[in-house]
């Protein structure tokens, strides 16, 4: 990866942890909260998602934690919002393999990854993988709570 990526990508994840979307958590019973930590950062994310049917209107992320862990979480909330589960478990699955080196999903590009893609340095750091993905994992759960509640 050449300096001036790394450079754009550092400069990405500052930004969204500096100035983050969608924090704040909304009392409204819609919502489905999960809260997760990372104890060997410090990290401690809760995300809350609400959906209508099949789609995701909005996602909300509250807590404290390192760069990469509060930027990601704001990240997560402007790409995965107005998906299907489908279509935001999907990129959630293909972010899990950017932050690894991998590339991504062969039906998705880096439109539909937006700022995530700003995580592929990660994976020249593997102790902060889970610092990147600790949002994306609270949202998985989240999504699964909502089903459940609907089953
Ligand atoms: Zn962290």
């Amino acid at each position: 990866m050449s300096s001036n990526l790394q450079n754009l990508y550092r400069q990405v994840i500052m930004d969204h942890y500096k100035n983050p979307r969608n924090k704040g958590l909304i009392a409204d019973a819609g919502y489905q909260d999960v809260h997760l930590k990372n104890p060997t950062c410090g990290d401690d994310v809760t995300i809350s998602v609400k959906a209508s049917g099949d789609v995701i209107d909005d996602i909300r992320h509250e807590g404290v934690g390192c760069a990469i862990c509060c930027s990601s979480a704001s990240v997560m909330s402007e790409v995965l919002v107005d998906k299907t589960f489908a279509e935001a478990l999907h990129i959630t699955d293909s972010f899990y393999e950017i932050v690894k080196g991998e590339d991504i999903a062969d039906d998705l590009d880096e439109d539909d990854m937006g700022d995530a893609i700003v995580y592929a340095g990660v994976s020249q750091f593997p102790a902060r993988i889970k610092c990147a993905t600790i949002a994306w994992k609270a949202f998985e759960e989240a999504v699964a709570e909502v089903r459940k509640a609907r089953d």
